[in-house]
């Protein structure tokens, strides 16, 4: 038996094939094209496995339709992404392939990724809160093992923070907020800031500090509402040298009000290695699809 994942990103989608194990099989990625083109590669990619293929599970850009009852569920719906607004998804799976497909989005699949890790780690988590900030910026909400969000998933990325006084000459680049969470702290806010991108700046730029600023008032935000078990943060931007400035900066914000036991602990870096979250997020939620 192999389960399937998808994950669908605004520049690449992954799909994978996996044991009842979540360990990775077998691995392909396409470029984000057209829906037709991209779809129809992963399809063609999947035939080759289809006499072993379980169920799939599917982590996508969004905003998406996640409600079960609606015409459109399975949807990507009003994309800024050219060509992707209004795309049906799961309908050409379940057409290609009639198995059970869980569909959610990429951070809340990256979530449950490392929820479950969590516990094959023997670590007691509950409730888990997961940030990615990359390309852009969003986190995925798992309170006593469901996800946050019934009539849409949480747009963690677009919440407002407080500016830092450093900072007070950047209008930011989120298209709808300017400078809402995303907007503020995403990987293309380095060339918008210092014309260069992420990689060149070094660690001992300014920059990473006014950036933890806001990633700490994030964490602490999510903490004040959820008072998770842990909170992981993925994506290109996150490193274990910035993480130790967020916990840093969270702990001022925080000032004991609440206790998390160790920060180290409590504001980490992913389980899985390689920005593999998401992929074992798409195999156990594939596998809860099979059992339901
Ligand atoms: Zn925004």
């Amino acid at each position: 038996m192999l389960l399937g994942s998808i994950e669908a990103g605004g520049t690449k989608f992954v799909c994978a094939v996996g044991n009842k194990d979540y360990q990775v099989q077998d691995s392909a990625i396409f470029k984000t094209t057209t829906p037709e083109d991209t779809i129809g590669q992963c399809l063609e990619w999947f035939d080759q496995y289809r006499d072993e293929l379980a169920a799939i599970g599917v982590a996508s850009f969004g905003p998406i339709e996640i409600r079960q009852n609606s015409p459109r569920y399975g949807f990507i719906t009003n994309t800024p992404k050219k060509h992707w607004a209004d795309t049906d998804f799961v309908g050409p799976l379940k057409k290609h392939f009639d198995l059970p497909i869980s569909w959610t989005t990429d951070v809340n699949s990256s979530a449950y990724g490392e929820y479950v890790l969590a516990t094959l780690f023997n670590q007691r988590v509950n409730s888990l809160v997961y940030y990615t900030i990359g390309t852009g910026v969003g986190a995925g909400e798992i309170v006593n093992g469901h996800f946050v969000g019934e009539l849409g998933h949480p747009e963690v990325g677009h919440i407002r923070v407080k500016r830092h006084p450093d900072d007070r000459d950047f209008a930011g680049i989120c298209p709808y907020h300017g400078d809402c969470l995303e907007g503020l702290v995403s990987g293309p806010t380095f060339p918008a800031r210092l014309g260069i991108s992420g990689r060149q700046v070094p660690l001992t730029n300014h920059v990473w500090d006014i950036m933890a600023y806001y990633v700490a008032q994030a964490a602490l935000d999510s903490t004040l509402m959820f008072r998770p078990d842990k909170i992981v943060f993925g994506g290109g931007v996150v490193s274990e040298p910035f993480l130790k400035k967020v916990r840093r900066e969270f702990q001022k914000l925080l000032n004991d009000y609440v206790d998390v036991g160790n920060v180290d602990e409590y504001l980490t870096m992913p389980l899985a290695k390689n920005n593999g979250s998401a992929t074992i997020g798409n195999f156990a939620l594939a596998l809860k699809e099979m059992n339901e």
